[in-house]
């Protein structure tokens, strides 16, 4: 599989390079206004112990949405399925930072992976303790995964979002008027600043990935049954509003950032990580999914 694959990426690799639309870099902070546009990371990491790469995989980018999967499986190690008391499991159909669904819903998200949910999430490993150690926790639970400790907190990035931050805010204090937050909001918050703000190559975040792929030889942090519910959530919310347009274009598991990171899983099988800044109209990135399309396609990778 390996030399097919090799030929797979750098094939997508470099007829993605042609593109005539690269997307859009985010803009609502000016450390990812100014990441360079024309970029693009393809990284697969095999059951069989490879790691696969094409393009700009040793480039650090900020992770974004992509940690609210560690998040999660952190937060459901500590605390188990009581979790789902306080978050749903339902895509949103909204994006990723809408905060209408959230007074219907009574304050109670409608997924993990909308920021709503992410913030209940960081909420919930925080469990009273100083943000810090919550951190510590979490940066070590992603660097266990990758098997590679020089993976970091971008403080920029955090202190930025913090001072943009206001739609955030407006979530943190309605679930903590909704009594759906443990922590004051504003600990909340910056904890879940910091954990956005985690940078990683493609390469790491593909072997980040592996604990998801549930083989032989993966690192296992969760349990198997877990993991399945982990991929669910991906499929089903993973996209925001455009998490049905993924299942549909790709047919995996995926987690999408603002950063223009993606991670998909093939169970059993691979860890997908691709990176490319510009990002389509849902804030996804543009060509990262149409890479992961491509991958999928020709790599025969479906979980349908
Ligand atoms: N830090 C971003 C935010 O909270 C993450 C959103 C994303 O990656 N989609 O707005």
């Amino acid at each position: 599989m390996t030399d097919r694959l090799q030929e797979v990426l750098t094939d997508v690799d470099a007829e993605l390079r042609e593109s005539a639309d690269w997307g859009h870099v985010a803009t609502y902070i000016p450390e990812l206004a100014r990441v360079p546009l024309h970029q693009l990371a393809i990284a697969v990491a095999t059951a069989d112990g490879r790691l696969i790469t094409a393009g700009d995989a040793d480039t650090r980018f900020s992770i974004q949405s992509v940690s609210k999967v560690f998040a999660l499986a952190l937060a459901l190690g500590r605390s188990g399925d009581q979790l789902w008391t306080r978050v749903g499991r339902e895509p949103s159909g909204s994006a990723f930072n809408s905060i209408v669904q959230l007074e219907y819903e009574r304050g109670i998200p409608r997924n993990p992976f909308i920021n709503a949910g992410a913030i209940v999430t960081t909420d919930e490993i925080l469990g009273g303790r100083p943000p810090r150690e919550a951190l510590a926790e979490l940066l070590t639970f992603v660097r266990t995964a990758a098997g590679d400790d020089a993976i970091y907190i971008n403080e920029a990035v955090a202190t930025s979002e913090k001072a943009h931050g206001h739609r955030n805010a407006a979530l943190a204090n309605f679930l903590y008027a909704c009594g759906n937050l443990k922590n004051p909001p504003e600990m909340t918050l910056g904890t879940y600043f910091h954990q956005c703000a985690i940078e990683m190559t493609a390469k790491q975040l593909a072997l980040a990935g592996r604990f998801l792929i549930a083989a032989p030889g993966m690192p296992r942090l969760v349990s198997k049954a877990r993991l399945r519910r982990l991929c669910a959530v991906m499929l089903t919310c993973g996209h925001y509003d455009a998490s049905g347009d993924f299942a549909f274009r790709v047919g995996l598991p995926g987690k999408s950032g603002v950063g223009g990171g993606i991670l998909a899983i093939v169970p059993g099988q691979a860890s997908v990580a691709v990176w490319s800044p510009g990002l389509n109209a849902n804030g996804n990135s543009k060509l990262g999914t149409e890479a992961m399309e491509r991958v999928a396609a020709r790599m025969d990778w479906s979980v349908f």
